[in-house]
């Protein structure tokens, strides 16, 4: 019988941010077993090279060096030999995203990808992987580990050894250590547990009962997988930052402090909404990608970029339900599940990249668009995680348009799940639409044309006003405004420049500038700094109140820095455009309409 592969991790010095991890292959392939180390990670889509932070390597049998050869950015090669074989190496750690590795006196975390090197042709064998503490004693010895991976030899949250089925799995369960606040709670039985990183004085009570709800609404939807027996949030609370990581057993969460819920609160914040959102669109991705897979993830080729025009289907149908869940659990109320839609549509309306690019193109581009955006971004992509999120909702509300409410988009991703939920060969390219055709017995050739591989606007205005929500555009009032809630009518609106403006260092910095826009028209360029407008500094604190004092078609003498060379030149204001929606439920709306909008919000 083969034997596993015996990995071993330990933060050798948390000062410099070094693990040293150790790999025992038993029985290496004769001819010089290869070694590699992913380039990216599933769930992110973009090439990052893990590799590179690898400080020393070596390979070494029975106590003697075994030479091992570079043979690629990611892959060394060790010498043949037929007995068991012991790889060593240190690795840097320091980079504090769900993505990463992050290694320092106060904590370690990582993902397998960032530091586990693959045993090449023996991928499926059983990985066990001990997690030893980090040297000395001090505070370290307060230390947990939190980890979905299953527990062969170690207490619970203990140091000790782990146990993977295979390579694919040993690198799905990111591991996090340090001192950790930990709450459990169950969902149709299943263990289910948050560990928090970070000084917080978290209501855990309070949002151990709304994941709760979360994630029973999400496992309504689709029954347990069967393999299920688990569940970790792994949340990351700093002062500032948001983003997360899905995987099959946990996910990866980092958001800002403030924004969970502290004792004595009761509202649901703005911030506490964008968690549970988050939180939600994690939990969600347990079926949709981690199980039920674009077919060419199955199995991921690590070593390279692979492409899929259908991220719309895994991120944007995520980012709907995500939202979506909140309404549905009782978490939030109809009228700020609206404000967040109207967001959303604000943030796909704001950018001419949607005029350029599908969804379809976003998806297969994610490697070095959508995952590489420099300023022009807004001008030339768009997100499919925001528009796969309306398209998704325009497909529901026309699904049960069209069904007189006896199909959804629930009952398509239902059908999705059961035809490739699990152990099959994933969902083809044009797997979605063909079962939304069939399940609802609908042709939406000529919907799936325009909405995922063209460019046009969605009916998102007439298919809301069929379920009692009324869309209304207007100009943004302030830099900040997001959208989503009507405006104030108090308040004059700022002039437009045509520009996404940053302050930076205390400075005020055009961030991206649009096409066709006043700023574009005086040559201001991205990256130049604003100095005076009209004669009089121009600075991110007094920048909206001056662009109120004028009319649009005022031609205004404009200052910038471009580096070290100061422009002059002249813009002209204009009026914004009306590219800021919000949404109304509507008072007026007949009893069948309310009738859809609640079978649509609050299902049964
Ligand atoms: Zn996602």
């Amino acid at each position: 019988m083969t034997k596993a592969h015996r990995y071993g991790i330990r933060p050798k010095n948390p000062g410099a941010h070094l693990f040293e991890v150790r790999l025992l292959v038993a029985s290496p392939d004769p001819a010089g077993q290869v070694f590699a180390i992913p380039a990216w990670i599933p769930g992110s889509y973009m090439i990052r090279d893990y590799a590179k932070h690898v400080v020393t390597i070596r390979a070494e049998s029975d106590g003697k060096a075994v030479a091992l050869r570079k043979i690629d950015k990611s892959s060394w090669q060790a010498e043949p030999s037929d007995r068991a074989l012991t790889l060593i190496a240190d690795i840097y750690a320091f980079d504090d995203s769900v993505r990463g590795a992050h290694l320092d006196t106060t904590h370690g975390y990582f993902n397998g990808s960032c530091v586990f090197p693959s045993v090449v042709g023996q991928e499926d064998l059983q990985c066990l992987l001990e997690i030893q503490p980090p040297p000395g004693d001090s505070d370290a010895s307060e230390w947990r580990v939190a980890t979905s991976m299953q527990r062969q030899d170690a207490r619970p949250y203990g140091f000790g050894v782990y146990c993977a089925a295979d390579y694919a799995e040993l690198i799905d369960h990111p591991v996090e250590m340090g001192q950790l606040a930990i709450a459990e709670f169950d969902v149709r039985g299943i263990p289910h547990a948050i560990a928090i990183r970070g000084r917080t004085r978290v209501d855990t009570a309070r949002l151990c009962h709304d994941l709760q709800a979360l994630c029973k609404h999400h496992m309504q939807m689709f029954g347990p997988p069967a393999d299920l027996d688990r569940y970790l949030f792994l949340l990351h609370a700093p002062g500032s930052g948001y983003g997360g990581l899905e995987h099959r057993w946990s996910s990866s969460l980092v958001c800002a402090r403030d924004n969970l819920p502290q004792r004595g609160e009761t509202e649901v914040s703005d911030g506490y909404r964008t968690f549970l959102g988050l939180a939600s669109h994690e939990y969600f991705h347990l079926w949709n990608i981690k199980r039920l897979k674009p077919a060419v993830f199955t199995p991921y080729n690590l070593a390279t970029e692979t492409y899929t025009s259908l991220l719309w289907v895994f991120e944007g149908i995520t980012s709907y339900y995500d939202d979506l869940a909140l309404v549905r659990s009782g978490r939030i109320s109809d009228a700020s599940y609206c404000e967040l839609l109207g967001r959303t549509i604000t943030r796909v309306l704001r950018g001419a990249g949607r005029t350029h690019q599908s969804v379809a193109e976003s998806s297969f581009d994610a490697w070095t668009k959508f995952y590489q955006q420099d300023a022009n971004a807004p001008n030339s992509i768009v997100s499919y995680y925001a528009k796969g999120a309306l398209i998704a909702l325009t497909l529901d509300l026309k699904l049960r348009s069209e069904t007189d409410g006896r199909i959804s988009l629930d009952d398509v991703m239902r059908a999705c799940w059961d035809r490739w939920g699990d152990n099959s060969d994933g969902m083809p390219e044009d797997g979605f639409e063909k079962v939304c055709a069939e399940v609802a017995s609908i042709d939406f050739d000529d919907f799936f044309d325009a909405a995922v591989r063209g460019t046009g606007e969605l009916p998102l205005q007439a298919m809301l006003a069929t379920h009692g929500v009324e869309y209304h555009l207007r100009r943004a009032t302030k830099r900040s405004d997001k959208g989503g809630k009507a405006a104030r009518d108090d308040q004059p609106e700022p002039r437009w420049l045509g520009a996404k403006l940053g302050e930076s260092q205390g400075k005020l910095v055009f961030a991206s500038v649009d096409n066709g826009g006043p700023a574009e028209d005086a040559g201001v360029a991205p990256g130049d700094v604003a100095v005076a407008l009209d004669g009089l500094t121009l600075t991110a604190r007094n920048c909206d109140r001056r662009l109120r004092s004028y009319r649009a078609g005022d031609d205004l003498e404009l200052v910038v820095f471009r580096g070290d060379q100061l422009i002059t030149t002249s813009i002209r204001l204009a009026d914004g455009p009306s590219n800021t929606c919000y949404l109304q439920l509507d008072e007026h709306a007949d009893a069948a309409t309310v009738a859809s909008r609640d079978s649509w919000l609050h299902p049964s």
